[in-house]
């Protein structure tokens, strides 16, 4: 009989109206959900603390807990207060300043909370409004405004959301509020931070430093929205334990048909980094409000997945949408689709190779020889199984053991791992009988069935990196 390979490519819903509730949590956890995201930018904290408590619960209740994502929003360029819409038509002068410039006469102001506004563009420059829907271009700097041209119109409503393609802004990585969020999310014990608008490595880095006063182990997620990310890509992934393709933002900063292959090239360059990476935003878009995905909506999602990305990511669909489990359930089909049809062939050596990766491929390759066997591996800071996971062994589930929680949780975002807590024993024998025993009692392999075990961590004094191979002892006689 064959096996039930477990889906590789792992889901993240964010969370919101629609799926928060405990029935929907249960659910979503049932439907395959590995990450929870929650959105800072529609969030406050008592919701934070609410939601965070049910996740935990329901993943307890699931004999499986999810991770939780805190996603902070990051330096961001908004127009000001509005007490009324404002509807601008096609042609009409508007004037776009920072906080503290007076209307000139006859013309309307669009002010923003960024006063270097006026120095970034010069004529002809785009200024993009509530995610481009309004675009002005500029027709003369003045000295303390943008005089424009509304050349796409539309209604302007209260502190809209502002890009400006090409343009690196100039703010601090982390606002008060991202640094009052960050807080929050370490009381609460969130696994891991997507920091938005990332431009730069030092923006990670100062996150990282953030984390540390707070003594968290909580891992960054950087997102790439912009030309800057782009071409700082190489320097962020580094700085990182993860990237987010955002490709929301991303395709109004960026020409939107170098999309795919911006997505393309990270996806790449993380795997080449041994770092996990997500692909975000619009994947499932119409199923908002339609219970079936377009047909494009469903290449796209295999696309992601023959690329082999790490995860794969809901917003609205699940925060707002009427069809939140089904989202997922639609995810997972298409993503287990293409994973059966993927080509044995793992990820390339990278050139110069540590004697520590080259011994992971080694109990990769022997998994998929034994014919998609299991991989068993303990950590203790879930490095082992990041590198496992970027090998891309197609079939060959990673179970990797750690003995803290966060560290098990933080490894949901990764390709192919399934992560469990489990006390190290004193001895190696008894660790890995341990675990062995714990997936063959969950189901998760066979009484038998032979496995490949990946120790360094348990052996305690001289650490001997080493790989054997085990079959899964029998079920204990009953009685
Ligand atoms: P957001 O980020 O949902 O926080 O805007 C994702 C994106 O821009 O794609
Ligand atoms: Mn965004």
């Amino acid at each position: 009989m064959a096996k039930a390979l477990p889906r590789q490519t792992k889901i993240i819903a964010t969370l919101g109206p629609a799926s928060e509730s405990p029935e929907t949590l249960d659910a979503l956890l049932q439907a395959g959900v590995d990450v929870v995201r929650l959105n800072m930018a529609h969030a406050d904290e008592a919701w934070v603390r609410t939601v965070t408590a049910r996740v935990r619960e329901a993943g307890d209740k699931a004999g499986r807990p999810v991770a939780v994502m805190m996603d902070v929003k990051g330096p961001e360029i908004r127009t000001g207060a509005r007490a009324t819409p404002l509807p601008l038509a096609v042609g009409q002068a508007v004037d776009v300043s920072g906080p503290d410039a007076a209307p000139a006469e006859g013309v309307e102001l669009i002010p923003t909370n960024y006063p270097p506004i006026v120095g970034a563009l010069g004529a002809g420059g785009l200024v993009l409004v509530d995610n481009g829907l309004i675009q002005l271009r500029v027709t003369a700097r003045r000295k303390d405004r943008l005089r424009c041209a509304v050349e796409q119109p539309g209604t302007l409503g209260s502190r809209r959301h502002i890009n400006l393609p090409g343009v690196k802004v100039e703010l601090p990585a982390l606002t008060d509020k991202d640094r009052r969020d960050v807080a929050l999310g370490c009381s609460v014990g969130v696994d891991l931070f997507a920091l938005s608008f990332v431009r730069e490595a030092a923006d990670v880095a100062a996150l990282r430093a953030l984390l540390q006063e707070h003594g968290s182990r909580a891992g960054i997620v950087a997102k790439i929205e912009d030309q800057s990310a782009v071409d700082q890509l190489g320097s962020i992934i580094t700085e990182s334990d993860g990237l987010m393709v955002a490709r929301g933002d991303l395709g109004i900063e960026i020409p939107y048909e170098t999309l795919p292959l911006v997505q393309r090239r990270a996806v790449a360059l993380c795997q080449a980094a041994r770092k996990p990476v997500i692909v975000a935003t619009h994947m499932l878009e119409s199923m908002i409000s339609n219970p079936v995905p377009t047909r494009a909506e469903v290449s796209d999602i295999a696309n992601a997945v023959a690329e082999s990305t790490d995860a794969l990511m809901l917003s609205g669909e699940t925060t707002t949408g009427k069809h939140p489990v089904k989202c997922v359930e639609v995810m997972s089909r298409i993503a287990a689709a293409v994973e059966r049809d993927r080509p044995p062939a793992m990820t390339p050596e990278p050139a110069a190779d540590t004697p520590k990766a080259k011994l992971l491929r080694a109990a990769a390759t022997l998994a998929g020889d034994l014919g998609n066997a299991g991989i068993v591996v303990f950590t203790r800071n879930g490095d082992l199984p990041r590198v496992l996971a970027s090998m891309r062994a197609a079939g060959c589930p990673i179970h990797a053991f750690a003995e803290e929680a966060v560290i098990a949780r933080r490894m949901r975002l990764l390709w192919g791992v399934e992560p469990h807590v489990l006390a190290f024993r004193e001895g190696a024998e008894a660790t890995i009988e341990a675990a062995l025993s714990r997936l063959r009692d969950r189901g998760l392999c066979l009484p038998g069935e032979l496995m490949v075990i990946v120790t360094n961590v348990i052996l305690g004094e001289g650490i001997i990196d080493s790989i054997q191979l085990r079959s899964v002892p029998p079920l204990p006689a009953a009685g």
